[in-house]
């Protein structure tokens, strides 16, 4: 540099006094021009070099930069160099492998072409590791697909044991339920496991097709039912069709005795009716050979528990206080169908429907509250032959009919399995809701890759998915 110290330019304090580029002046022209440069307080004049500013001596690189290498070659270099790394660790983009991604596309229950979409642009975006294969989703379902094959509407499992293998599970047939519901659009049978720590299995699904006899026969031969000699939980229509009861409301409804439904006489009045012991057709509103055993049925403790409500709300005075009420809170259902019994769950919330219930009503609406929370969820009580009583006598003064539910309540109560809460229908409500979002993804075309597509997303990849449970109790395998 040509001064010791540079002209130095400050910001002016005034702008008619002090600004140094205004105050300027050119001064002549062409040859004569010349510049003369204001003396302002805001403006350090140069200072040439001198002995107070002596010219600085160009340091020598080659020896200097040997020297720093050497001072700080194994201490300042590396730590500087660690510290960087560990900086960039931090902020270094984690890329997702196939697993992860894999696990995602479940939490947000992608289909096959909504998940490469979704792959496709994060790869995009380079969200993901270069071994992710965007097209991997086309083809998700083939590992379970094989296993499952269509006949006659229904498309069904048939390699129960390879698909446990497949999904490396042991399988244990005793460790599992057979569960058989149908709604307008399909029939379908799912195996729930004993104790509901597992996903639940679908492995057979049936498309227009009734609930009938001839369709038990098709699914009970189709998934070689004998061999596995599952028990079987199941609405009380779908266990008397299994039993080779006929259809509609007879008189010998009880797949167990010979109880006379229409015998009101002796509704809660006679426990014992004569045992069925053999099954003979044409005898007792037996029309068909039976296809499981009587002691493979499960009560459905949900069902029993809706039919219990249908009954109670059956029962009440319509002209009532608390039928009114009811109308009220459901002002968007119809009287048929609050008649039919409307959400169980919103009423067994509601405190004020208790206040509009006369002394009766109300002494049977607290023992269905008490049979509701101590014997068919969760919990069994230890005195819950008394609650269960209670319920009898209540329902018999209110004058509610009594239905075959009732009947197993009445007659039957040693029939309900120990753990009534392992082996309810409840988890196959919830297969009935995860089904619905499947078969409303494939619109109709419902075939053996939308089973293995259903299959896939019971699977986990990674570690720390693997043992969550969702909200609804979801598992996996
Ligand atoms: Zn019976």
């Amino acid at each position: 540099m040509k001064f010791g110290v540079p002209m130095i330019w400050k910001e002016p304090l005034c702008h008619t006094t002090d600004y140094y580029f205004c105050l300027s002046k050119q001064t002549g022209i062409g040859k004569n021009m010349r510049w003369v440069y204001a003396n302002v307080p805001s403006i350090t004049f140069p200072v040439p070099h001198s002995d107070t500013f002596p010219i600085p001596n160009c340091p020598d690189l080659s020896q200097s930069q040997t020297s720093v290498i050497s001072q700080s070659s194994s201490t300042d270099t590396s730590d500087f160099r660690s510290d960087l790394t560990e900086c960039q660790g931090q902020h270094e983009q984690h890329l997702l492998t196939q697993e992860e991604l894999n696990d995602w596309v479940r939490d947000l229950e992608l289909s096959k072409e909504k998940a490469e979409l979704h792959a496709s642009r994060m790869k995009q975006y380079h969200f993901l590791d270069t071994s992710v294969k965007v097209t991997y989703y086309r083809d998700r379902d083939r590992p379970y697909t094989k296993y499952y094959t269509s006949t006659d509407n229904i498309c069904f499992c048939k390699d129960i044991p390879g698909l446990f293998e497949e999904l490396g599970q042991p399988y244990n047939a005793h460790e599992w339920r057979l569960f058989i519901d149908s709604n307008k659009s399909s029939l379908k049978a799912v195996l729930l496991h004993n104790g509901n720590e597992k996903p639940s299995i679908p492995i057979a699904h049936a498309i227009n097709t009734k609930e009938s006899y001839e369709t038990m026969v098709k699914l009970v031969k189709s998934l070689n039912y004998e061999d596995h000699d599952w028990k079987v939980c199941a609405d009380l229509k779908v266990t008397g069709m299994l039993c080779g009861l006929q259809r509609g409301y007879t008189k010998y409804c009880c797949f167990l005795c010979f109880w006379d439904s229409r015998a009101r006489e002796h509704h809660y009045k006679r426990k014992q009716w004569p045992e069925r012991k053999s099954h003979t057709l044409g005898e007792g509103n037996i029309k068909y050979l039976p296809l499981i055993k009587k002691e493979n049925i499960l009560l459905p403790p949900l069902h029993i528990k809706l039919g219990l409500f249908k009954n109670f709300v059956k029962a009440l005075d319509i002209e009532g206080q608390a039928f009114a009420y009811l109308r009220t809170l459901f002002e968007n259902l119809s009287f048929a169908k609050i008649k039919e019994g409307p959400q169980i769950k919103k009423l067994l919330k509601d405190d004020k429907f208790q206040t509009y219930l006369s002394s009766v009503e109300a002494a049977a609406w607290n023992s269905f509250q008490l049979i509701v929370s101590d014997f068919l969820g969760n919990n069994k009580s230890p005195n819950y032959e008394t609650i269960v009583e209670n319920l009898l006598q209540n329902y018999a003064k209110m004058g509610v009919n009594m239905s075959l539910k009732i009947h197993f309540l009445h007659s039957h109560l040693n029939f309900f399995p120990e753990n009534l809460g392992d082996v309810s229908d409840e988890h196959g409500e919830r297969f009935h809701q995860q089904m619905k979002n499947i078969e409303r993804r494939y619109q109709g075309n419902w075939d053996e890759r939308m089973m293995g597509d259903y299959i896939w997303f019971l699977i986990r990849e990674t570690d720390s998915q693997r043992n969550r449970r969702q909200s609804g109790g979801q598992t996996y395998f």
